[in-house]
């Protein structure tokens, strides 16, 4: 099937979809992006990412040309135009072309950029045993000087970490903060279960506040799971029952080793899978 890439209202095929050299996007990272699933041609949580696309856009300054509506509208014709049962959708607003130089005031035409494409998924055997992890050496962004909060096209804190888990053999990597505290991982939030409480690190840790995350909090709370949101550090995670990540593309997937350290008795355990299959049903609008 050839893809209909959306670029600023129209469509264009793989091969043909391009933006400039000049783009800030592409010369300084000026821009931002969300990730979106679509399940059974709908997609998940539509409104929220759009929220949070528009949120990101304002702590740039970056104007999105389109309204919400529009937006939302776009992506929806878009998904449908590209005919894929599920798939995975990447949304994108880049700064625009404009001159050498960092100065946003320099650009004009913002670039919207929507692409629908297949998933690739963690092969299933994770999903019944769980990940093994290691801790990054690299820390997250410090809030104070690009915050996690925002999901900018600049994500090369999150690749160097990346390529650490990677070189160490495994396929996510947990990031602390400027203060030693666990904040998420690289394209993932973590989630960590102790005497059965359920605890999420607080969006102050210097997080992307992930959709998938708000999901699974709003089945803990109404499954009646305790639930905070709290400060953790590694130790916290070193000594939990359970510890699971979430994200759009891994859903919720259980972390079974952290370092070389089992979690638990090394296996998923029973709040990490019954979340897991709760937010799997609510996805897909299984009841
Ligand atoms: N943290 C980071 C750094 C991410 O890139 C992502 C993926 N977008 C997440 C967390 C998970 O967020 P979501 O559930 O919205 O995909």
């Amino acid at each position: 099937m050839s893809s209909h890439i959306y670029i600023n209202g129209e469509y264009f095929s793989k091969d043909k979809a391009v933006v400039s050299v000049f783009d800030h996007g592409l010369l300084y990272g000026d821009g931002v992006f969300e990730g979106l699933r679509v399940y059974g041609k709908k997609v998940f949580r539509l409104k929220d990412h759009i929220k949070r696309l528009y949120e990101s856009a304002k702590a740039i300054c970056l104007r999105i040309p389109v309204s919400v509506e529009e937006m939302e509208a776009a992506v929806i014709k878009t998904v449908a135009k590209n005919g894929l049962e599920n798939a995975y959708v990447r949304l994108i607003v880049t700064r625009g072309a404009g001159t050498l130089g960092l100065d946003p005031a320099r650009t004009d035409n913002p670039q919207i950029i929507i692409i629908v494409d297949k998933i690739a998924l963690y092969p299933d055997e994770y999903y019944e045993n769980g990940l093994e992890i290691i801790t990054s050496s690299t820390i997250r962004n410090h809030p104070g000087a690009l915050n996690p909060r925002i999901k900018s096209l600049n994500y090369l804190n999150n690749i160097l970490a990346k390529m650490e888990c990677s070189q160490a053999g495994c396929l996510e990597a947990l990031m602390l903060n400027h203060k030693g505290e666990v904040a998420e991982c690289t394209a993932d939030n973590i989630f960590i279960v102790r005497n059965g409480k359920l605890l999420t690190p607080p969006t102050d840790a210097g997080i992307l506040e992930g959709v998938t995350r708000d999901a699974v909090m709003e089945l803990a709370i109404a499954a009646g799971i305790p639930f905070a949101e709290q400060a953790l550090t590694r130790h916290d995670v070193y000594v939990a029952d359970e510890c699971f990540m979430t994200g759009t593309a891994a859903e919720v997937i259980a972390v079974v080793r952290i370092d070389n350290r089992e979690i638990g008795d090394g296996r998923p355990g029973p709040i990490t899978r019954d979340l897991k299959d709760k937010f799997y049903n609510l996805a897909r609008g299984i009841e």
